[in-house]
């Protein structure tokens, strides 16, 4: 897989104010850095033992994005370091990022997933439940995170006005709360539609480092 040339290729494409996430969950240090080497400073990545190994070994000024699903029992590996939490799926686990954001002494910059498709995840608000909890204003009460904005994941369909349709609801709810204006949705296969439909991070695995292997 020609890393290099992709990510020179998404950076060619990519509008400006659309940041690429490169997704190297299971792939080795060297592809990575094959991509930090073409330029490429933000990842992505799903476990969270994954991340801390990785963090350890490669460049210290990379932006490590967790994008998988977090259990509240290890915030704390990857509080001291990680630069933003795509997958804050429950207000516990917001309010324990709050906590080691305080023991750490940092403000960690999180996005509420929201449930949107049908399949790919069980995990994430409702729309609804987003909106009710941002309106009560209780994440303003947790000094030492800050909500940017929201993460969410469309069906796996072929159906694009589908697709569509549901990166619309994000964007809709997202119009009531501007100043929380990161929309993280878009990978390989729906990058394209989900640009049109207003994402400013696009997370893309395959694309850039080849199929995803099978235990993931
Ligand atoms: C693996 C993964 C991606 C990247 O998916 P590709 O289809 O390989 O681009 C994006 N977001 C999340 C949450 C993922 O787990």
């Amino acid at each position: 897989m020609p890393v290099k040339e992709n990510i020179l290729y998404f950076k060619s494409v990519l509008p400006a104010g659309v940041t690429l996430i490169a997704v190297s969950k299971t792939k080795p240090n060297m592809l990575l850095l094959e991509a930090y080497n073409a330029g490429q400073k933000d990842f992505g990545e799903n476990y969270v033992q994954e991340l801390v190994d990785k963090h350890e070994q490669l460049p210290k000024d990379i932006h490590w994005h967790f994008i998988g699903h977090l259990q509240s029992n290890k915030v704390k590996y990857i509080a001291p370091f990680v630069y933003l939490i795509h997958g804050v799926d429950s207000i516990n686990l917001l309010k324990e990022i709050n906590k080691q954001g305080q023991k750490n002494n940092r403000i960690i910059k999180c996005l509420l997933q929201l449930h949107i498709g049908e399949e790919e995840t069980k995990f994430g608000l409702s729309i609804q439940e987003a909106q009710v909890f941002l309106e009560s204003g209780e994440d303003k009460t947790l000094s030492h995170i800050a909500v940017k904005g929201f993460m969410a994941m469309a069906s796996n369909t072929a159906d694009e006005d589908k697709i569509r349709a549901e990166f619309k609801s994000v964007k809709q709810l997202q119009s009531k709360f501007p100043d929380l204006n990161i929309l993280s949705f878009g990978m390989s296969s729906d990058y394209k539609l989900a640009i049109e439909e207003g994402s400013t991070m696009v997370r893309i695995g395959s694309s850039i480092f080849g199929e995803r292997n099978y235990n993931t």
